[in-house]
């Protein structure tokens, strides 16, 4: 089965294989990681080995932390302006690109004054901002934006300056399918559940500085320093999960690194928007060419009364999960890392064969 979903999505199969192999037993020790103490020697090594491959993959500065934690990146939405705002009353900006970054928007104003500098919901989410059209606020702790919107598909291929603070990144939908310069931002954080592994684990990348300022009524899971000083130990982490990611990283780095999988993932992206692109109108990619996402790549059919006989046909075809977000409807195909080439030329091919059925 080729699995479209925008997560929990696909994992490569080499790494599930692998996963398998030493389920009852990891690498000698008798125990299968869901059956170790995560302060045992065994687990720590585990944990060690994924962050440090995980900063070899970002080619993360030494003056930024690495932080593997519960709660999904909703509880970031949370946890950035806690953390990095010294009251309630303290300004911050956001972007709102589409549905999550309003989300993270939303949220903060509980611990925040933030302003939400652009939105694109009157074009129904299909742009990003150009830097010059941001009106940045002067004393902003933090500019906060979705690197990649899951739902509406679309993607920064630049990242604006902040005039004030810092950069903060949800980068839940694009984590390690490219590289990034980390230092650019103040905080990145991701949900693992797209490319690097299952859901429950939420990586944070902070720099050093931003962390130790959490407002005096955050809770310990939230508050940056603690996790920090306790290097993602402070209680039980999600142990299994972070081994799964360990093994990600581990492939992707066989694999050549981010340059590599990023070439890989445009290749992938280029040949299902030529093929909606080279469609006639048959199918429709709502969004801007220049932002196009190379992840979740949303469509639609011009006679959109066939859109549940698309969805069903390619499942019989062994296509899963195409079905687009209950929010905007159609039809949305998730090309992340672990999405081999022959899944989208497979995709293609059923595309074009619906088409000449139904044109
Ligand atoms: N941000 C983005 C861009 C997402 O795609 C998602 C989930 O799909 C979230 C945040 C929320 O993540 P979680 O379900 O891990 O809390």
């Amino acid at each position: 089965v080729f699995n479209f979903a925008a997560g929990p999505a696909t994992l490569p199969e080499n790494v599930l294989l692998r996963a398998q192999s030493e389920l009852y037993n990891w690498r000698g020790s008798g125990m299968s990681v869901m059956e170790m103490s995560h302060r045992g020697k065994e687990f720590l090594s585990i944990i060690q080995k994924a962050e440090s491959d995980l900063r070899a993959l970002l080619q993360i500065p030494p003056e930024y932390s690495v932080l593997f934690l519960q709660g999904g990146a909703t509880s970031q939405f949370a946890a950035v302006p806690l953390n990095l705002c010294s009251s309630p009353d303290s300004a911050v900006d956001y972007v709102v690109t589409g549905s999550w970054s309003d989300k993270a928007a939303k949220e903060a104003q509980k611990y925040s004054k933030p302003t939400v500098i652009w939105s694109g919901k009157s074009e129904k989410y299909t742009k990003i901002p150009s830097f010059h059209d941001l009106e940045l606020n002067e004393n902003s702790g933090y500019l906060h934006i979705c690197a990649n919107e899951t739902i509406h598909g679309v993607e920064y291929k630049d990242y604006p300056v902040p005039k004030s603070g810092v950069l903060v990144a949800d980068m839940s939908s694009n984590f390690c399918s490219k590289p990034v310069d980390v230092s650019r931002f103040g905080v990145i954080y991701a949900g693992a559940q797209k490319n690097v592994g299952p859901s429950g684990v939420t990586i944070v990348i902070i720099r050093k500085d931003l962390i130790g300022n959490a407002q005096g009524f955050t809770p310990v899971m939230f508050d940056y320093k603690i996790h920090d000083e306790n290097n993602s130990l402070y209680n039980t982490p999600p142990c299994y999960g972070i081994y799964m990611c360990g093994l990600v990283f581990e492939d992707l780095l066989e694999q050549g690194g981010l340059g590599e999988v990023e070439r890989k993932n445009q290749k992938k992206a280029e040949i299902l928007y030529s093929a909606i692109d080279g469609s006639k109108g048959f199918y429709k990619c709502p969004v801007e060419k220049s932002v196009r996402s190379l992840m979740n790549v949303p469509f639609t059919l011009e006679k959109s009364e066939l859109e549940g006989e698309f969805i069903k046909e390619a499942a019989k075809e062994k296509m899963v999960q195409l079905k687009g977000h209950r929010s905007v409807g159609g039809m949305r195909a998730s090309i992340y890392n672990a999405m081999p080439l022959a899944g989208v030329e497979k995709l293609v091919a059923f595309m074009k064969d619906f088409q000449a059925r139904h044109a």
